[in-house]
């Protein structure tokens, strides 16, 4: 017997993969059976990603934008499920006994504002600001409404560690947690974690959106993204953004009072951002091995037993890294991390539970990953692969327990560049607004 439920929720299909049987029991619980182009204003638009195809036809016409997720002919149809579901109610909804601070029941009291005018939101919190509990009491307003809820990031590890944490706060809501390497069948639940890519298999599905780190790549500028979140959301329904370093168009968003914002300033311990110590190296950092400031560094590691992150522009400079770390220190105990890396997760599992002292990593880990007591280091700091923002993002990894909130940042480099000083500046603007 076909599982309904693996197709139901405003997913959108190739007709042709579907058997008729099956596209005529989805059509009779109300799917729509449409062309897989669309003209809007004179374009030709693709009905599944809504990017712009060419204006003369050819003869295997077909959308390379969302191939991706399976080719689609311009001759093809689509098949779009209904996403008319009326969820059971249930006794209780959220399960959780954590405290919010002050600073984030303002922010939570503002979303739930923005929620009853269907209005998009902003959450502009520092990192370890404590977003991510904020969001709770939004998810149970709009369970209790029997609503249908997408959190989504543009990276799979933010998914992967948000997944568990709703599934212990929201016992008995249905939760399924979709990305391109989720052994996880799409079936239809109430919330759905899932990357931002998944999005674009989506119309009108979802009556709250929230975004978790709307800035990050692959998120940031990519056209067919952003216009993946707007047409997976109902028309009467929120759109949530969340983030440590807004993007320009959403502030411009902001300010033309098209979204509201909520601003937190003060980590969810109230101590403030660690500031990064800047160091000028004179010597490349393979110069004849690790560079003697560098190595200091490490015996000071060494001989506190402190844990360590430290972060590299690329995985060549890493591996090249790593080997010299093995052959000065080989008592040293270390793992290395990076996007093509498949045993990630249980590297950074090994970390966690330092079985390792030591985690070399690429940017893949600048955002959505907390330890407890870390020294952060970043080599190369100037690299154009770390903007700003990364910076920021992986000053933010420090700090993040009560008990060691003033973890030390290093930032090391060749030249003192702008994005060195902006994301300096910044996280000591960051820490004079919470003083003031
Ligand atoms: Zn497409």
């Amino acid at each position: 017997m076909t599982n309904l439920d693996e197709y139901l929720g405003g997913r959108i299909f190739n007709a042709k993969e579907l058997d008729l049987n099956l596209q005529q029991e989805l059509i009779n619980l109300g799917a729509l059976k449409t062309k897989s182009i669309c003209q809007v204003k004179g374009e030709r638009l693709c009905r599944r990603c809504l990017m712009k195809l060419s204006l003369k036809p050819k003869k295997y016409d077909y959308c390379r934008y969302c191939i991706n997720l399976g080719k689609i002919n311009t001759s093809d149809d689509l098949l779009i499920t209904s996403s008319d579901t009326i969820f059971p109610a249930q006794e209780v909804y959220l399960n959780w006994n954590g405290k919010l601070t002050a600073n984030q029941q303002r922010g939570v009291h503002e979303l739930l504002n923005a929620f009853e005018h269907h209005q998009d939101h902003l959450v502009w919190a520092v990192t370890g600001a404590g977003k991510t509990e904020m969001i709770f009491p939004l998810i149970e307003r709009a369970l209790i409404n029997r609503q249908r809820i997408a959190i989504c990031s543009p990276r799979v590890d933010v998914c992967i560690e948000l997944f568990p944490r709703l599934q212990k706060v929201f016992p008995t809501t249905t939760i399924g947690l979709f990305h391109g390497k989720s052994l996880e069948r799409y079936h239809l639940t109430q919330i759905s974690v899932m990357t931002v890519h998944q999005l674009v298999r989506f119309e009108k599905a979802f009556d709250v959106l929230i975004i978790d780190e709307v800035d990050s790549y692959p998120l940031a500028g990519n056209q067919m993204l952003h216009q993946a979140i707007k047409k997976s959301r109902k028309e009467i329904g929120m759109t949530v953004y969340l983030s440590a370093t807004p993007p320009k168009e959403i502030l411009k968003k902001v300010e033309l009072g098209q979204i509201t914002l909520s601003k937190l300033y003060q980590r969810f311990h109230g101590h403030p951002l660690p500031e990064p110590h800047c160091h000028l190296l004179f010597k490349e950092i393979d110069f004849l091995g690790i560079n003697p400031r560098l190595r200091l560094r490490f015996e000071q590691v060494m001989n506190n037993q402190l844990r360590l992150m430290i972060f590299f522009p690329s995985i060549p400079v890493m591996e090249r890294f790593a080997k010299k770390l093995k052959q000065y220190y080989p008592n040293l105990s270390f793992v290395s991390v990076s996007s093509l890396d498949k045993r990630r997760l249980e590297k950074v599992q090994q970390f966690r539970e330092k079985q390792v002292q030591v985690i070399l990593t690429t940017t893949i880990l600048e955002r959505g990953v907390t330890f407890k007591r870390v020294m952060v280091l970043v080599l190369n700091a100037d690299a154009k692969e770390f903007s700003k923002t990364s910076l920021i993002q992986i000053a933010g990894r420090a700090g993040r327990d009560k008990k060691y909130f003033d973890d030390e940042v290093h930032f090391y480099y060749h030249y003192y560049n702008q994005q060195i000083y902006q994301a300096c500046k910044e996280i000591k603007y960051l820490n004079r607004q919470v003083k003031k």
